[in-house]
């Protein structure tokens, strides 16, 4: 069988060219982001509530945008961290630059204004922001009476 041997470096001495080949992770192809509209009614946080209901499906705001996050791997990435498809990858992936990628600085929950790991904490949060959270429903219902 063959053992994979652990080599720690530090990425701030790695060039840009050599850092890739040595990062473990490959984090940058495990997930994707969208930017949402900021959401402001009970309505719009009903709706992220459901989004965060699902499986692999986190939420937070940076520098007063709000984006979703999906942490699924890329299907082309191999298990060796190479890309399967790199002579026609995308061209977002083209233009990623690895300067200062998530080997040198992961990031961590503390890095984002607000960060929404699941249901529970997208629902408390709901819950401090609005009273009358938890009757929502009865002013979705007068809205479209
Ligand atoms: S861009 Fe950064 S996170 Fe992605 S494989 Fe290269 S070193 Fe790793
Ligand atoms: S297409 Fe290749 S470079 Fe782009 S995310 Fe997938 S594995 Fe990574």
């Amino acid at each position: 069988m063959r053992k994979i041997i652990p080599i720690h470096v530090d990425p701030g001495s790695l060039s840009s060219e050599e850092k890739c080949g040595y990062c473990t992770n490959t984090t940058c192809c495990t997930y994707i982001t969208q930017e949402l509209d900021t959401p402001r009614s009970m309505e719009d946080f009903d709706t992220l509530l459901w989004q965060l209901s699902h499986e692999n499906i986190q939420a937070y705001k940076d520098e007063g945008d709000w984006y979703l996050l999906v942490n699924n791997r890329c299907h082309h990435l191999q298990q060796d961290g190479r890309c399967g498809i790199y002579e026609i990858r995308p061209q977002i992936c083209r233009e990623y630059s690895n300067e200062d990628c998530e080997f040198n600085t992961p990031s961590g929950e503390d890095d984002f204004d607000l960060f929404f790991a699941d249901y529970k904490s997208l629902d408390s949060y709901c819950r401090k922001r609005y009273k009358t959270w938890d009757r929502r429903w009865e002013k979705f219902a007068r809205d479209n009476a």
